[in-house]
């Protein structure tokens, strides 16, 4: 029989979308791991109660204001209550922690990601902004320090997937499947005017702010083109997008006979999770099954030039390469919160970046430090264009 580890987790942003749903798929498979550590950017209502049902060894709330309320919420426990940006960083060193699980948004998880893979853990990737913005940097130290880094990405697990049993060289092209989010279709008249509420309401999966309206740009594929590269060591030209609205098939890869792997299935993160931890094994777990017998039609498209603004811009700056993927995920980050504030429309997400892409003087940026001076410095300049748009100057 093979024998079964328990392994030790790390959930690094436990309380947004994807931290809940790997939560919810360590609780089918009781005694096959431990939580080591849950963190949360601000969410501490959440974080409490999450503590309180799955009893980690300690939990980190990023934002130092609500140190106290966690403090106090989990006094009658053994867990233990650590606040701020270092004890994110540093958290997975903590503890014994095998596997890290990085859930949260943005370019926060850069170092803690980092730090892990230095530590030579298993790194569940979901925080996709680190790989795009530092992916030569966390490739290479993976290397150096034995670390794994599995996607928990459904494109990318559907690639993966494809690859099991495969040599390398023998690809050809991969190709990311993409719903084409709420707005494919709408011309650019149209998405003038369209809202936060409609932007945020992807119809296919259900997903965090941030990874909704990146769909909704279509920045989201761009930005895993990039992850794509990286994680599968290709060039630019051997990847590309297809539209595919129905979200069963979640990406394929062509082989350089011609033939074609694809991997399938429900929409659900569930699936992608539980396949990253329990890899390379499959273990039964009864998540809604795809009918093929009752499905009509699964279609394929092309996405052309100009449909979405900013996967052109992503496309520009995967053919780029350097640290243009940094200016980018930078200047997104920066569009698509003044975005969810209500401070600019959803059109000028693009613009905003474009500006950003053209206006930097990008630096070759190869370590932790001159990566994160990059990020900021594309956020200051993006901030600046930001509040043209808002002062209605344009
Ligand atoms: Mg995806």
């Amino acid at each position: 029989m093979k024998s079964r580890q328990t392994q030790k987790i790390a959930v690094l942003g436990s309380t947004g979308s994807v931290g809940q749903q790997a939560l919810e798929v360590m609780g089918r498979f009781p005694g096959r791991y431990e939580l080591s550590v849950l963190t949360a950017q601000n969410n501490a209502g959440r974080l409490i109660r999450q503590a309180l049902k799955y009893k980690p060894e300690a939990v980190v709330i990023a934002n130092p204001v609500h140190y106290e309320d966690v403090r106090t919420a989990l006094n009658h426990t053994s867990v233990k209550v650590y606040a701020g940006k270092d004890a994110i960083d540093n958290i997975t060193s903590l503890s014994g922690t095998d596997t890290v699980i990085t859930a949260m948004t943005g370019i926060s998880g850069l170092t803690p990601t980092l730090n892990a893979v230095k530590l030579g853990k298993k790194i569940l990737l979901a925080n996709k902004e680190s790989l795009v913005a530092a992916g030569g940097l966390i490739t290479r130290e993976a290397v150096r320090n034995n670390a794994t880094i599995l996607p928990v990405d459904s494109e990318h697990s559907a690639i993966q997937q494809c690859l099991i049993g495969e040599d390398d060289k023998a690809v050809e092209k991969i190709y990311l499947t993409a719903s084409g989010g709420p707005f494919w279709g709408m011309n650019r008249e149209e998405l003038l005017h369209v809202s936060k509420k409609e932007a945020l309401q992807h119809p296919t999966w259900d997903m965090g702010d941030k990874i909704s309206i990146d769909s909704a740009t279509m920045m989201n594929k761009g930005l895993e083109m990039i992850e794509a590269k990286w994680l599968f060591d290709l060039s630019p030209h051997q990847i590309d997008v297809v539209i595919h609205p129905q979200s069963i098939i979640h990406s394929m890869v062509k082989f350089h006979d011609g033939s074609i792997k694809a991997q399938m299935g429900m929409p659900d993160m569930k699936h992608p999770i539980q396949y990253a931890l329990n890899y390379p094994d499959r273990l039964p777990y009864d998540l809604p099954r795809f009918q093929a017998d009752q499905m009509t039609e699964l279609s394929l498209g092309p996405i052309r030039k100009g449909d979405f603004p900013c996967l052109d811009l992503a496309k520009e700056a995967l053919q780029q390469g350097g640290s243009m993927p940094c200016v980018v995920n930078a200047a997104n980050e920066a569009a698509v919160d003044a975005f969810l504030n209500d401070r600019i429309p959803f059109l000028s997400i693009g613009d905003v970046i474009s500006e950003c892409m053209q206006k930097t003087n990008v630096p070759e940026a190869d370590t932790i430090e001159e990566i994160l001076n990059l990020d900021a410095r594309v956020k200051t300049l993006a901030e600046e264009i930001i509040k043209t748009f808002s002062c209605g100057s344009r």
